[in-house]
């Protein structure tokens, strides 16, 4: 149990605006660290990232701010403030970061396993030392354990790595990958001031409003996918639970929501499904969520001061007053609840809008070992050995017509947007097609045919020639792929030349693996309840409540 967190904090022995650098250090490590604590209604409290790289931030929350330099449960430095406060940051020193290269990952309790990776590594003249990544948490009676260990060697200047690690990769004929190192934290002093107020303190300082039941206002929040990606604008955005304001790799301000489990997947879910959907489709949706935020937590961000980024790549989560009562109420009717796989450990949850009838292997889409729990099935009503794209366990350039001509009976063959996403046609002309192929591959010239050269189980394509009239490319991934072609639905089509245009014949919204969201909503609206819609989507895979 984490229980033991909160504690740790406590015999910290907070001094009152005055935390030396010792203290100040070991707060740090709960933000740094893997693991969550809990609220006192025993829901994970988790922090996301709101926003990173700021000079400067601006908060507001109506009847005044509490402000503590000791995180929650710490004492609240008395204040004269308004309503509005300024966040800027005193002599921001940037972190030093370094990359190592991954070379073998072993179980968390494979101790002679890792003695002999280390000594293995050392007998080829390398430092090699071991990362653990994951985390651990025992709730329910139940230990989940996400765990990791990596061997890793040869460590580089940050992002330095990854050239590193592919020309290791080669050299030794192993799979690579890169692990970021935070060899010294950033430093600097936090500064708060409100009217005549200034409040200062080493390394962080939190934030919550004074009146029970507000929401603390961040404001310039960039919207869209955040971070470094394209920022489409920025918003005042709402949160529950605390905001801390703590230091960037590059010593400027990162801003960060602590928030309960509940408040948060509340936050999430109205963003992956429409709160319209039946509520047995959103209930799954909001399991599928839950289990997705727990088996995040600690693989990822492992240099950030905080557990979960707000982008894309992590939850896409825009704070406070994007709850919808529907979804709050799938994830209040499924508290705790998760899907475990039948031989331990948290389904590596995926799901994407419509399958288009057959579902995905995980490994045909993302390479890496095959996942018992996301194997590619067919995603028709009733017997799949029966009906027409039913009885089609393997979709391939042979039946991929008929494929596409059929499956009526598929659960995401529903309503008029389940249709627009299960079968579409897309016509892109010779010059455009070639234009948008020519700004990564510039020496393929006039496009004259495209090739599905490898097609995973649900015919969606793994490997694409594209044969110009100066040369021909091989083009992988699935993402990839439907970026390079000016932003397809899915990979799972067939294409033909119609005098001076391609034509896309197609099936399905995403990559296809794991749950298909409208076929859960067709499942829902046909009246099965959300342990069905898991069970058919997540082989191999029980609901567990976990608290
Ligand atoms: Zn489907």
């Amino acid at each position: 149990m984490l229980r033991g967190l909160p504690l740790a904090l406590i015999l910290l022995a907070p001094a009152l605006g005055l935390a030396d650098e010792t203290s100040a250090t070991d707060k740090l490590r709960i933000l740094y660290s893997t693991r969550f604590s809990f609220t006192d209604d025993g829901l994970p409290l988790v922090t996301v990232e709101i926003m990173s790289g700021r000079p400067v931030v601006h908060l507001r929350a109506r009847g005044g701010i509490t402000v503590r330099p000791d995180g929650a449960g710490g004492a609240a430095i008395e204040n004269d403030g308004g309503d509005a406060w300024t966040v800027t940051v005193e002599d921001g020193r940037p972190a030093v970061l370094q990359d190592w290269t991954v070379v073998e990952t072993l179980a968390p309790d494979d101790a002679s396993g890792v003695t002999a990776a280390l000594a293995r590594w050392k007998a080829r003249g390398f430092e090699p030392r071991s990362f653990e990544i994951g985390t651990v948490f025992g709730t329910g009676g139940e230990v989940i354990d996400t765990r990791e260990l990596r061997i890793a060697i040869e460590p580089v200047a940050a992002g330095k790595g990854a050239a590193r690690a592919a020309e290791l990769g080669r050299r030794f004929g192993v799979a690579t990958s890169v692990q970021e190192e935070l060899v010294r934290r950033p430093a600097g002093t936090i500064v708060a001031r409100s009217g005549a107020t200034t409040i200062r303190n080493p390394q962080v300082l939190w934030f919550q409003p004074r009146k029970p039941g507000e929401a603390l206002a961040v404001a310039d929040v960039p919207t869209g996918t955040g971070g470094s990606q394209r920022v489409a604008g920025t918003e005042d955005r709402r949160y529950w639970g605390a905001v801390y304001i703590t230091l960037d790799h590059d010593g400027t301000l990162v801003a960060a929501n602590a928030v309960a489990e509940d408040k948060l997947l509340a936050g999430l879910v109205p963003a992956e499904m429409y709160p319209d959907a039946p509520a047995a489709a959103l209930e799954a949706q909001a399991i599928a969520a839950r289990t997705e935020l727990l088996q995040k937590i600690g693989r990822r961000n492992l240099t950030d001061p905080f557990l979960l980024c707000s982008t894309q790549q992590c939850q896409v989560y825009a704070g406070a007053g994007k709850e919808d009562p529907r979804t709050t109420r799938a994830v209040d009717a499924t508290r705790g609840m998760v899907l475990l796989r039948d031989g331990g450990g948290l389904v590596d949850v995926r799901y994407s809008a419509s399958c288009g009838g057959h579902t995905e292997d995980n490994d045909a889409i993302w390479g890496g070992d095959p996942d018992p729990s996301l194997r590619g099935q067919s995603d028709a009503r009733g017997d799949p050995r029966r009906g027409a794209s039913g009885g089609m366990s393997r979709i391939s350039d042979a039946n991929l017509d008929a494929f596409l001509g059929g499956g009526d009976d598929a659960w995401c063959n529903q309503g008029k947007l389940g249709q627009a996403k299960f079968r579409w046609t897309e016509q892109i002309s010779l010059a455009d097609l070639t234009a948008r192929v020519a700004t990564e591959y510039p020496e393929v010239g006039r496009i004259r045919q495209l090739v599905a050269k490898r097609r995973g189980v649900s015919g969606r394509i793994g490997l694409l020639a594209i044969e110009g009239d100066k040369a021909t490319v091989e083009v992988s991934g699935d993402l990839h792929i439907r970026r390079l072609l000016g932003g397809l639905r899915s990979t799972l089509f067939e294409v033909h030349r119609q005098g001076d245009a391609f034509v896309f014949r197609g099936a399905g919204y995403g990559h296809g693996v794991g749950m298909c969201q409208m076929g859960a909503i067709g499942m829902a609206s046909a009246g099965k309840p959300y342990a069905q819609i898991l069970a058919h989507y997540y082989r191999g895979s029980h609901l567990h409540r976990l608290y």
